[in-house]
């Protein structure tokens, strides 16, 4: 891994592919955690004398999309940053080139949105060719978007001899490497949410690095069904039934241990205020479904988390949005802090366990939450990513 650490930037101009993707609610930023895991990157290379030029996308846009614009985050990554932040509203071409060479040292620019050009998503050369000009030195820190051969987070890298990992992207591969290729044993995966078809791979996988696999959420019920149980009316996919039978042997036969929630909290409708009973998983009655582990599981789930020196965490163990059905997530949040606590490496990735961290409270409590959704599930699939291939 080429870092950023120990170079000097004197003289240069360093573009440095962002992933300021955040959320809005009309033209209000309501997370701005993407912009702050960037400022480590930024505030090394300006103090090691560079000048920068952010690249960033937002949403997908068709065209020009004002909605989209990157002017609309100048000031919050601005004040975020703690300096002043240049807009250019061109990504590309005479103007983008003139107004990022005019750049003094210690000063940013943002550029506009890159996928204001359809060329950006098909990876196209030349326009990656043109990008590459706004700049001498090649920064990739946008871990959100390593897994695309985008023209801004992979093509691009091929016109620089001075190509590097930024901090966020570094600390998101070491953490990745840190549980899949040399996690300290006992290594726990935990994989809940809400379907099986989407995590299959990953399982598979995992059974490569891991010494245990909990299964939650609702996927569970797929390998309850598949051992004949009564799930009533949980959520299953029959089309894996057969395939999760083949990974239960595929396990065993490796020695690698899958738990399963024994109890659950059932509903009588999917609704917070639905009724609720505990029940054993594998005897739901009909017209019930599990929408959270029970008091059983939870106090079961608590030795193999303490006892775990390596754990991660993909997917809520229930539907985390309803309170009434939020007790197992929290309690595995407890749980996994604590152990983090006393020494154990934690990681938090991939879409709903990290906004369930951040709805209880949990991100400080934990050794690395990710910011990458897809990326991080497809690093954990064992995939290597575009983004990262291209840097080295
Ligand atoms: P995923 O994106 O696959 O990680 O799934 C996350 C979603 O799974 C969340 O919105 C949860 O509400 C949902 N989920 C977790 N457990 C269950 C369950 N037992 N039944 C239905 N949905 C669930």
């Amino acid at each position: 891994m080429k870092t950023i650490e120990n170079i000097n930037f004197k003289g240069e101009r360093v573009i440095i592919r962002v992933d300021y993707n955040v959320p809005f609610e009309g033209d209000k930023i309501t997370d701005k955690t993407r912009i702050e895991s960037s400022k480590e990157t930024i505030d090394l290379i300006l103090n090691n004398g560079g000048r920068v030029i952010l690249l960033t996308h937002i949403g997908r846009p068709n065209g020009f999309e004002k909605k989209f614009s990157c002017k609309l985050i100048v000031k919050e990554v601005s004040e975020t940053l703690g300096r002043e932040v240049l807009f250019c509203n061109t990504t590309i071409g005479i103007e983008a080139e003139k107004k990022s060479k005019m750049l003094k040292p210690g000063e940013i620019i943002l550029m506009e949105n890159v996928r204001f050009h359809t060329e950006e998503t098909e990876g196209e050369i030349d326009f990656a060719k043109k990008l590459s000009r706004l700049g001498t030195v090649f920064v990739n820190d946008a871990f959100g978007s390593a897994h695309r051969a985008h023209a801004s987070t992979c093509i691009i890298a091929q016109f620089f001899s001075k190509k590097y990992f930024g901090k966020l992207l570094e600390k998101e591969v070491a953490s990745i490497r840190k549980v899949i290729r040399n996690g300290k044993k006992p290594v726990l995966a935990i994989i809940g949410g809400a379907k099986i078809s989407t995590k299959i791979t990953i399982i598979e996988s995992l059974m490569n690095s891991v010494t245990d696999i909990l299964i939650g959420g609702g996927m569970a019920y797929t390998f309850i069904k598949a051992q004949g149980g009564s799930i009533g009316d949980s959520i299953c996919e029959k089309d894996f039934c057969d395939y999760s039978i083949q990974l239960l042997e595929k396990a065993k036969a490796r020695n690698i241990k899958i738990h399963l929630p024994k109890d659950v909290i059932i509903a009588n409708r999917f609704d917070n205020k639905a009724d609720r009973k505990v029940s054993k998983i594998d005897k739901i009655p009909a017209g019930w479904q599990g929408l959270d582990i029970g008091p059983g599981s939870i106090q079961a789930l608590k030795p193999i988390v303490k006892k775990s020196k390596t754990i991660l965490w993909n997917g809520p163990l229930g539907v985390f949005e309803f309170d009434n059905f939020s007790k197992g997530t929290v309690e595995l949040g407890n749980m996994i802090s604590e152990a983090t606590k006393e020494g154990s490496f934690s990681l938090v990735g991939g879409g709903d366990s990290v906004l369930a961290v951040k709805k209880f409270g949990f991100s400080n409590k934990m050794s690395y939450v990710s910011t990458g959704g897809g990326a991080m599930l497809e690093s954990l699939e064992g995939k290597e990513l575009p983004g990262i291939k291209a840097l080295s």
